[in-house]
């Protein structure tokens, strides 16, 4: 069996910084290392988000063939929209052992759990609900039934943070990125992993009689 990267799951409700923190953390450990899975979506682009480096944008009947086609490693409907992982593409990364970062929700958390139950899975949570609202409030000047449907989602998605392997909390950025750096280091330093990479080196230093 070929070296394979780690399979890292991170979810957490919209305000806890989870883009931001997988951003800064692919950035500092580099895209040789870890890279994160390019979901497919049904959701239109918001401004600034480039088709093919944030999500891959297709329509619904595209998503609905993908899902016939089991082109779909993961696939879940979250707040109205469809949004999927990519087998093939996961397969690739994989293989090439780069460690893939999954930003989903707890649904597809679960798909892979059931799959791939060497898959880690971290939650990241804001650290209190005042400042989660706090930040759910900078984004634009919403009504306050728009704040109160946010929080309600984002309480939802935390109701899940029991299923997850490791919990982060997104207090202060620094020490939250290198916690989640921390993980995907010890992920790669599984006695699985390293006895493949590490073969020869064993071999030879496991030989009887040196
Ligand atoms: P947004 O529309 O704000 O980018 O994402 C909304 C939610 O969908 C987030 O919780 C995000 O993690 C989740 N999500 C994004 N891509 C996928 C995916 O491929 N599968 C699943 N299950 N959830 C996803």
């Amino acid at each position: 069996m070929a070296d394979r990267g780690s399979l890292i799951i991170v979810s957490a409700p919209s305000g806890a910084g989870k883009s931001s923190l997988i951003a800064a953390m692919i950035e500092a450990r580099g895209r040789d290392k870890v890279q994160v899975s390019i979901s497919h979506t049904t959701r239109a682009p918001r401004p600034g988000e480039v088709n093919g480096q944030h999500y891959h944008f297709v329509s619904q009947k595209e998503f609905m063939q993908l899902i016939d086609d089991h082109a779909f490693f993961e696939w879940a409907g979250v707040f109205g929209n469809f949004y999927g992982t990519s087998r093939h593409a996961v397969e690739a990364q994989q293989a090439q052992g780069v460690d893939v970062m999954f930003d989903i929700d707890w649904q597809g958390a679960q798909q892979i759990r059931k799959h791939e139950p060497d898959a880690i899975s971290v939650f990241i949570l804001p650290p209190s609900r005042a400042e989660l609202e706090r930040r759910l409030r900078k984004r634009g000047t919403d009504s306050e039934d728009v704040i109160a449907g946010r929080m309600a989602k984002a309480v939802a998605e935390m109701s899940h943070v029991h299923e997850y392997d490791y919990v982060i909390v997104n207090d202060d950025f620094d020490q939250a990125l290198e916690e989640l750096t921390a993980i995907v280091v010890s992920s790669r330093l599984r006695r699985a992993g390293q006895s493949l990479r590490h073969k020869a080196m064993l071999n030879e230093l496991l030989a009887e009689g040196a």
